[in-house]
């Protein structure tokens, strides 16, 4: 019987989530290098921005078209 290593499938998995690539901010098209500046639209889209201010505008611009959170 062959053995099967858990740990290393976890390895993989987390490997592949940190190779992820980077996105543009939807906003003002910098590298996103922080996530969790994302905005969902009422279309299922997801916007990521590089920072608060970028989402804040982007809100305020299209507010009929986003989610409220
Ligand atoms: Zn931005």
């Amino acid at each position: 019987m062959s053995k099967f290593c858990y740990y290393a499938i976890d390895l993989t998995a987390t490997g592949v989530l940190m190779s992820e690539e980077k996105k543009a901010c939807d906003l003002c098209g910098l590298t996103v290098e922080v996530s969790g500046f994302t905005l969902k639209l009422k279309t299922g889209e997801q916007k990521s921005f590089c920072c608060e201010g970028c989402k804040g505008i982007f809100q305020m611009l299209r507010e009929d078209e986003v989610l409220p959170e």
